[in-house]
């Protein structure tokens, strides 16, 4: 989707897609010797599915994984020879045209997935219905229980009808490496997943590809890891920054100590120089990272900051929706002038931080990412 127009636009995000790459072949290394494939939903983490879906490719990604139809169709038009698998099933027999449409696979995660698949999927050549059959092993989000899934099984060693070329399940807990949740998790997938010796198998998501040994099975599925989020939490992000967004600054004002600022009047205590930034929760930089003293801030003390000339500068009062105030008094009022970009979050300012001070995580700072920031993308591979 087209970006703000670069001369007008209040913000930037920069997306590097040589970034991508190189986080790509670090989890592929990680993963060996399973395959890695890529998980690029919700447009590619709202990075921008088609940009993201050809520097993966021509990186030698074969498999992509989204959450919805209309999604695999985005990815096919990027990736016309890629495996596409759609995480969410199927919601109807309509659905199945779609998947007809993309040659996209269907995860399938229920009885009722299984019978709209064999009624009205697709065929592959030899392959009858190609899919992926999604197994409960303890999210209880989606999947077949483990009673439904042997009954599969033994039906399918009768008929033959529906053999999936995949199973998989999904970690619950994998950013925590020692919870036992993980080591649970992993045998019940490896007892439902050996009922279908014809199938790969795959359960590792960015954080379960560093719990390594039997998690990796034939194929990972990373996604945020890709985006340059720490993958587990509490140890250095062994991932580049991938997106750098950036605010222009609108207006720089001295506010006096005992005046207050933005909506909720919050006090301020000293003479504060402030720069008044061009985004807002409307470009997904949400209201939750206001500043401290605020008192929607309840459990965490500290606001987010941004960053500029070498500082970090604390957000100060509500964040609103088109304009964020910073408190740059450490910089002095000739260091900035109006139209200078202060870092939101990218290789100054860790994602994983910025979203900690929001009560968030770097998924969902990620894919609320406006559509008015002018968006720009480097690259210096052959485009694909
Ligand atoms: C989103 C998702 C992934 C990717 O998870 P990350 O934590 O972003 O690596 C993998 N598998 C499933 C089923 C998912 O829904």
């Amino acid at each position: 989707m087209a970006g703000g127009d670069p001369r007008v636009a209040g913000g930037r995000l920069t997306i590097d897609l040589d970034a991508l790459v190189a986080n790509y072949r670090l989890l592929a290394e990680h993963s060996t010797p399973a395959e890695a494939a890529a998980v690029v939903k919700a447009d590619a983490y709202g990075l921008g599915t088609a940009p993201v879906v050809r520097a993966l490719t021509a990186a030698g990604c074969r498999r992509f994984f989204v959450a919805l139809p209309e999604e695999g169709l985005a990815v096919r038009q990027a990736a016309p020879a890629a495996e596409i698998y759609v995480f969410n099933g199927l919601f109807s027999p309509e659905a199945a045209a779609f998947y007809r449409e993309g040659r996209l696979l269907p995860v399938l995660n229920s009885q009722a997935d299984l019978s709209i698949w064999e009624a009205h999927g697709w065929d592959d050549g030899e392959e009858p219905r190609p899919c992926a059959l999604h197994v409960e092993t303890g999210m209880n989000r989606l999947g077949l229980t483990a009673e439904r899934t042997r009954i599969l099984a033994q039906e399918n060693a009768l008929t033959g009808a529906l053999t999936p070329r995949l199973v998989i399940s999904h970690l619950a807990c994998a950013d925590t490496a020692d919870h036992p949740m993980n080591r649970q998790q992993l045998k019940s997938f490896q007892v439902l997943s050996a009922l279908f010796p014809e199938s790969e198998s795959s359960l590792a998501n960015s954080a379960g590809i560093f719990l390594g040994g039997g998690f990796l099975c034939d194929m990972t599925r990373p996604g945020i890891a890709l985006y340059g989020g720490a993958p587990v939490g509490g140890v250095a992000n062994p991932m580049h920054a991938v997106v750098t967004a950036e605010a222009r600054i609108a207006q720089l004002r001295q506010v006096r100590a005992g005046q207050t600022v933005s909506y909720g009047a919050t006090p301020v205590t000293r003479d504060t120089l402030v720069a008044v930034a061009a985004t807002g929760y409307a470009d997904g930089y949400h209201r939750a990272a206001s500043g401290a003293g605020v008192p929607l801030r309840r459990s965490l003390a500290e606001g987010a900051a941004g960053f500029i000339a070498g500082q970090r500068v604390p957000v100060i009062g509500r964040v609103t929706m088109d304009l964020t105030l910073f408190d740059v008094t450490a910089l002095g009022p000739d260091t900035l002038k109006v139209g200078d970009f202060i870092e939101l979050f990218g290789d100054n300012m860790p994602i994983d931080e910025v979203a900690s001070a929001a009560g968030t995580i770097a998924y969902e700072l990620l894919t609320a990412l406006g559509r008015r920031y002018h968006r720009h993308y480097l690259y210096s591979g052959a485009p694909a």
